[in-house]
């Protein structure tokens, strides 16, 4: 039976970025993937264009019980690395908002320089781990072909998210099985669905502004035929919870201009005003009184206003695991050492990425803590 230094459980972006370190400290490692090529969520990342940094990335882009994990790493692998280390390969970038970085010819080339920095290591493809035991120092990894003996184990299997991709909680068992806490998994960054909205308005984009446990986010949202989606619903996914209030149109105070147009041209209707500010159909969705605004009073103005700027939804929920860009929780950082990224409780077990209770926000923070925490491990394995 063979004998390795290290076995990375996951050819993902952090277990790939890990066996770059391990090769150049000249260890002997196998890398053991369940799907039948490395790191299928880079590739559909960014839409295909992989948004793999974000300058921006610190502490507070992040969520899980303990933010405060990716400091040590983050400061290893900074942003400003990976974005020298796509140039020094001589990827194309673009930057798509200030310090947000993505491929300008596709997300198969970061995929390349993956696999270019790790040389001819041992990789084994549509092979899955199922069951890690640790014999005296050494730990014996039983997979669907075959078993394995390693000095040390790379825990980089991800989250659950777009489960036809390949993916499984084996990271989360493993990390029971030797004692670690698993914080609650759900779906995150992804789209919302919600009766209170008609799927009528699918299709229509404005900017609005989220209010989710006490937390404001501005950025572009799209009705769908079930809900909602687009950055801001998505990064709302991060704050869990159902109910959320959305303002529709964020700068403008809408009760006071009802009430100046009701002194100035008491003729309009609601609905033809609304729709200066809003697209025609959800101005119509949200107010098709046809009365002169003369003729309203102020509460029923007020009541108008408050579905404008604050339209309470309270049945939200996460679309689900099929197409949520990644899973919250996971892996306690409690039992972990954010310096090493080894476990606490058990010597050579090492976790990176999704697989860890560290989400990111939208914006090429995930991929940035894939990579900051496979560099991580890489050095210390
Ligand atoms: C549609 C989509 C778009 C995204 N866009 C972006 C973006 O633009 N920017 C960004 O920062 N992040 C993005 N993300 C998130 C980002 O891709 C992930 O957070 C990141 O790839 C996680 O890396 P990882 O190495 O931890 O895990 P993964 O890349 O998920 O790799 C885990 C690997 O482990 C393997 N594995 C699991 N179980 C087993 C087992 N039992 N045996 C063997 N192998 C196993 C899996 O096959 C998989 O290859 C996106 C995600 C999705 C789904």
């Amino acid at each position: 039976m063979k004998k390795y230094d290290v076995i990375i459980v996951g050819a993902g972006a952090s277990g790939l970025v890990a066996a770059a370190q391990l090769v150049q400290r000249k260890k002997n490692v196998l890398i053991i993937d369940m799907g039948n090529s490395p790191a299928r969520k880079v590739a559909i990342s960014g839409g295909g264009k992989c948004n793999f940094t974000n300058l921006a990335a610190d502490f507070n882009h992040y969520f899980g019980k303990n933010p405060r994990f990716v400091c040590s790493a983050l400061a290893r692998w900074t942003p400003n690395n990976t974005l020298n280390w796509v140039r020094a390969h001589k990827i194309a970038v673009y930057e798509k908002e200030p310090g947000r970085y993505f491929c300008k010819n596709g997300s198969e080339d970061i995929i390349n320089a993956l696999l270019r920095d790790i040389g001819n290591p041992d990789i084994k493809y549509n092979t899955s781990v199922k069951n890690i035991e640790k014999n005296d120092d050494k730990f014996f990894v039983q997979t669907t072909k075959g078993d394995f003996w390693a000095k040390s184990i790379i825990i980089a299997t991800g989250g659950l998210s777009y489960p036809h991709l390949g993916v499984s909680n084996i990271g989360h068992q493993i990390a029971k099985k030797f004692g670690h806490k698993i914080e609650p998994v759900r779906p995150a960054l992804c789209a919302i669905k919600t009766k209170s909205l008609s799927s009528e308005l699918s299709g229509i984009s404005l900017q609005a502004e989220i209010t989710i446990n006490k937390k404001k986010i501005k950025d572009d949202l799209l009705f769908t035929h079930f809900g909602i989606g687009g950055p801001v619903a998505y990064r709302a996914t991060l704050y869990g919870g159902s109910e959320m209030t959305i303002n529709f149109a964020p700068d403008k105070n809408v009760l006071e201009l009802l009430k100046s147009v009701k002194k100035e041209n008491g003729k309009r209707t609601v609905a033809n005003i609304l729709s200066e500010i809003l697209p025609n159909r959800l101005a119509r969705f949200l107010c098709d009184d046809t009365r002169h605004i003369a003729d309203l009073r102020d509460n029923e103005l007020k009541q108008i206003a408050t579905k404008v700027n604050s339209f309470v939804i309270d049945d939200a929920s996460a679309i689900g695991m099929q197409s949520a860009e990644v899973t919250f929780g996971g892996v306690s950082t409690e039992q972990i050492s954010s310096k090493t990224m080894e476990s606490k409780l058990c010597n050579g077990l090492y976790f990176t990425g999704e697989v860890i209770d560290i989400t990111g926000d939208l914006g090429g923070y995930n991929l940035q803590w894939a990579f900051s925490s496979g560099f991580v491990a890489g050095l210390n394995a």
